[in-house]
């Protein structure tokens, strides 16, 4: 799946809104519809790979791509920590196949729970 099918590749194209809060070269970076805790931000790959793993083959896009996570982590404050999370196939919980790191802070977030 790729563009114009890929609900990310859309929003990197913009055809569909998105809160956008930082850019790069490879990498793009905005806030999750549905927030799992006070800074739920997604960073995905401006090209369609459908995960992670898949971009490995491509270390400039995967540095790209980690580089604007800590940036962003840094831009929201998140100086006591964070937690960054990338699902893989339908057992790792993945729902959009397009590469993505769910950068999540702003509370405790130390598994597992208590
Ligand atoms: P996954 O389960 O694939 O790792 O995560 C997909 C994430 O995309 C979910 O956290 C979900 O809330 C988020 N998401 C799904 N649709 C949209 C959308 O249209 N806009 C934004 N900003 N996030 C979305
Ligand atoms: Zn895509």
């Amino acid at each position: 799946m790729s563009a114009p099918t890929c609900l990310f590749c859309r929003i990197v194209t913009e055809a569909i809104p998105a809160t956008v809060i930082a850019r790069s070269p490879h990498s793009l970076a905005f806030r999750d519809i549905d927030p799992q805790a006070p800074t739920h931000v997604l960073v995905i790959p401006r090209r369609h790979v459908p995960n992670v793993g898949e971009l490995a083959d491509s270390p400039a896009e995967l540095a790209d791509l980690f580089e604007l996570a800590a940036q962003v982590a840094a831009e929201e404050g998140l100086d006591r920590g964070y937690r960054m999370v990338t699902n893989t196939g339908s057992e790792g919980g993945q729902l959009v196949y397009h590469a993505h790191v769910h950068v999540l802070g702003g509370r405790s977030m130390q598994w597992p729970p208590g």
